[in-house]
């Protein structure tokens, strides 16, 4: 899936190698976010761009791949609003070797995993500082901005500032607040939302995916978060809710033993694990106050209804708040499996001290 010769691995969402994408060919190929193209397409069409886009919003919605279509569309010879899909530079494009097109996103392993290397952005900056060789302009796209470090940083911003002859710099991040306010200030952002429940299920009912709803309800307005939920399957998510569920029987010994199991798991995995907790949670304070806001686990309504009388509202923020400083100790990886084990064991005595007597405390 290389494209251009400068291409680095671009890493998947949620660095799944099954969920990686094609290279889009047009904007039929992106799902939602309507205006923000309608927009990107006027700006195109009117040749009125600025030297920088930032493109901002949650991981997996489709911010690289408007941003790919963008720059088919700018280098395209029509020059239109759209790829024309038949030109030179469409074609150039489309075998993943245009002239003026550049990419680069953060090194998927090694020293400098999910970093942008400093020569990377040397590399690019070099290669695009001459004048265009087939269109009107050069194109860099750098994916996962935010990964750049300070001295990256810099040179890009002194390239946004003074570029030599007609570039576009199509900056993608997930963490806007991680860009530096130089850089911020000099690039026109485009700010995604999610995407809705709806446009996630018939993306993947379109795929033949099972439990299309249950996916889409479980993916945050996120597509990429939905595929890759799609292609590892439910089994984490299932894990997490059935512990829950036992929770308020279970001795501690099979504490520790889950607690044990969950320090074995991959960093993405237990991250994922805490993120089901978290929306059972969520959950369970939507089936509290009887709201009308969907669940998350819309599957699971029956198990989660059944929890409810061990826990009072109280209970469940005490709950939230230590799933949210679970996530966040198992962000700094520290002793996992012990942290776990400690949060388990307080949500037990949460579930339980509601009770009259039937379980221990
Ligand atoms: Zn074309």
């Amino acid at each position: 899936m290389a494209q251009a010769k400068k291409t680095l691995p671009v890493p998947a969402p949620l660095g799944d190698d099954a969920v990686r994408e094609e290279f889009p060919r047009d904007w039929t190929d992106i799902r939602g976010h309507t205006s923000i193209i309608r927009r990107l397409r006027a700006l195109a069409a009117a040749e009125h761009l600025p030297h920088a886009l930032l493109l901002s919003g949650m991981e997996g919605i489709g911010k690289r791949r408007t941003a790919r279509v963008l720059a088919r569309t700018l280098l395209c010879e029509r020059a239109g609003d759209a790829p024309c899909g038949h030109c030179d530079a469409c074609r150039t494009m489309a075998a993943g070797v245009h002239p003026d097109y550049f990419e680069t996103a953060p090194e998927a392993r090694g020293k400098s995993a999910a970093m942008i290397r400093t020569e990377a952005v040397r590399d690019i900056l070099i290669a695009a500082s001459g004048a265009p060789v087939a269109g009107r302009r050069r194109i860099i796209l750098i994916d996962g901005a935010d990964a750049m470090n300070e001295t990256a940083a810099n040179r890009l911003l002194k390239t946004i500032e003074e570029p030599m002859g007609e570039v576009l710099f199509l900056l993608v991040t997930s963490a806007y607040d991680a860009i530096l306010p130089t850089i911020r200030s000099r690039a026109v952002r485009i700010a995604f939302g999610t995407l809705t429940r709806a446009e996630i299920e018939a993306a993947l009912r379109e795929r033949g995916t099972e439990n299309a709803a249950t996916i889409a309800a479980l993916a945050d307005g996120s597509l990429g978060r939905a595929y890759a939920l799609a292609a590892e399957g439910l089994q984490l998510r299932d894990e997490a809710l059935a512990l829950l569920v036992q929770l308020p029987k279970l001795r501690v010994e099979d504490i520790w033993a889950h607690a044990e199991t969950i320090g074995t798991r991959t960093h993405a995995e237990r991250t994922a694990w805490i993120g089901f907790l978290q929306m059972a949670l969520r959950d369970l304070l939507v089936l509290h106050e009887n709201g009308a806001a969907e669940l998350c686990h819309t599957d699971r309504r029956e198990e989660l209804a059944a929890l409810l009388p061990q826990l009072t509202r109280a209970d469940l923020f005490t709950l939230m708040e230590e799933a949210r400083q679970l996530s966040q100790r198992f962000a700094a990886n520290v002793n996992p499996a012990l942290q776990t084990e400690a949060f388990l064991l307080r949500a037990r005595h949460n579930m339980t001290s509601s009770l009259p007597s039937a379980f221990p405390a």
